[in-house]
């Protein structure tokens, strides 16, 4: 394992023994194939912010900043604002639109709240596609409360409804897919491994399939850009999948049976077939109920990889219980900039350390005095006076302390991410995000290629994971 760089390992959060696993589905889009990030989202932004232009909004001095927003953040569309959360729900960190809300207003408007995913009010952001729509919505929200009149639109909730639409609308219409189509060199990051990952699996006895929410003209030229350089001559991405399956309609395609299409000829007809699958051929649509009976396993034995935390990872494993596996890119940037801060780290533990000691002093002292002056408890011969100066020269101490922890809690805090820090942290939390990752996804690594340093033989072996009474050296 020490072989194995931090960024590039598989973290397993559920015994996975790949030996065990007799299909492997991966989702496609920041999957597969990932995406130059910041060039990805800077077109979709523009795609969506010239769109409402075209509207009469006032989108056309905006600019994308990839900084605003992060994976895992909770919009609450009923205030403009955007909050992180940790693992209870308790919102910890706020911004209404782009103005970072003070510990008090955070504690104002939420001490009594706990984010209920299921409710309206709360949209989860839950792949890197988030990015650009959240950084727009932010921006609005500013926009509104300048008073500058947005078309259609008198509310924080009208808003973010306005928002996602245009979104959806410019990911189906074909203006922005044909950009990255026409130029995928300036979209798509390659990765030579990841083919031999993939020929890893098909060879150690997997069945692969392609399972993506993608069309299939899109899909095609994806793939085959992405991956048929690596491969043989006369050999193409095709041959890595034993069944491609495009329009997959995730999450439902998990929850519920749909109808299903092939994909007849190279430009995209769709014929409807019976409800099964054959090796070899390309679907639209159809369901993972389908993918079972082609399989004749249960979904324990099947294994899907996927970066979209709710369709890829948590309707797969509530519903159909299939295996999963959570594609985390930022990770890899997350452990360097970890890594980075080890050594101001450690002394931010011992400061911590020292400030819990001091907390306690503080405390035992109040409770003796509190003994010695209602008269119970045999406190000893010790006087109140005694007490009150040691308590005053203990406070002393704490207050040092604070000035030394400081500023570097505050390091810690903007670590990978000025705005927002980690994103499986919340102050020294886990986030909402670590807790969806840890009930829905058996295992997350930062890429697919990852399996190629694992192969298909590996047993993913799941830490012991720690309690908050565990010896420190655990
Ligand atoms: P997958 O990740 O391979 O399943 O495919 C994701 C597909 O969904 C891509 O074609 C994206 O363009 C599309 N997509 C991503 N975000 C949105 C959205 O917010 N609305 C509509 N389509 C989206
Ligand atoms: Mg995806």
């Amino acid at each position: 394992m020490s072989a194995i760089p931090r960024a590039r390992r598989i973290y397993t959060n559920r015994t996975l023994n790949l030996r065990a696993i007799s299909a492997i589905g991966f989702d496609m889009d920041y999957t597969l194939i990932h995406y130059e990030f910041e060039t990805w989202e800077r077109q979709a932004y523009s795609h969506v912010s010239r769109a409402l232009a075209d509207e009469g909004w006032p989108t056309d001095k905006l600019v994308f900043d990839p900084k605003r927003v992060i994976r895992g953040l909770v919009v609450d569309t009923s205030t403009g604002n955007l909050v992180k959360a940790n693992r209870f729900g308790f919102i910890k960190y706020a911004f209404h639109g782009t103005r970072l809300l003070t510990y008090k207003e955070v504690k104002d408007e939420y001490s009594r709240t706990i984010i209920d995913l299921s409710e309206d009010r709360w949209q989860f952001l839950n792949t890197l596609f988030s990015v650009s729509d959240g950084c727009l919505y932010a921006q609005l929200v500013d926009a509104m409360d300048r008073g500058t009149s947005l078309p259609g639109v008198s509310s924080y909730e009208e808003l973010y409804a306005k928002v996602r639409e245009t979104v959806d609308l410019a990911h189906l219409e074909g203006q922005l897919k044909g950009d990255i189509m026409s130029r995928p060199d300036a979209f798509v990051e390659l990765d030579p491994h990841t083919a031999v990952a993939l020929q890893d699996l098909k060879y150690g006895g997997k069945k692969l399939l392609l399972i993506t929410n993608s069309d299939w003209v899109y899909t095609r030229a994806m793939m085959s850009f992405a991956f048929d350089r690596f491969l043989g001559p006369g050999s193409s991405w095709r041959d890595l999948f034993d069944v491609v399956i495009v329009d997959a309609r995730k999450p439902t395609f998990f929850a519920q049976m749909n109808p299903l299409y092939e994909v007849a000829t190279d430009d995209g007809l769709l014929r409807p077939v019976l409800r099964a699958l054959r090796d070899g051929h390309v679907y639209s649509g159809g369901d993972a109920k389908l993918v079972e009976d082609w399989l004749g396993v249960d979904g324990e034995s099947v294994l899907y990889v996927g970066d979209h935390i709710f369709s890829d990872v948590n309707v797969s494993k509530q519903i159909q219980r299939w295996r999963t596996a959570l594609i985390l890119r930022e990770l890899e940037n997350e452990l360097e900039a970890i890594e980075n801060f080890e050594e101001k780290q450690a002394k931010l533990w011992a400061l911590m350390r020292e400030k819990d000691e001091l907390d306690t002093k503080v405390s035992q002292l109040k409770a003796t005095l509190q003994r010695l002056e209602h008269g119970y408890g045999s406190p000893g011969s010790i006087s109140i006076r005694d007490v009150e100066d040691t308590l005053q020269e203990v406070r002393k101490q704490q207050e040092a302390k604070d000035e030394e922890v400081v500023p570097l809690a505050r390091e810690a805090a903007a670590l990978a991410n000025e705005n927002w820090g980690l994103l499986l942290r919340t102050g020294n939390d886990k986030s909402h995000l670590a807790r969806q990752l840890e009930r829905y996804a058996d295992v997350y690594t930062s890429r697919v290629s990852n399996f190629f340093y694992y192969g298909p033989h590996a047993y993913l072996r799941s830490s012991r994971g720690s309690l908050p009474h565990d010896p420190v050296s655990c």
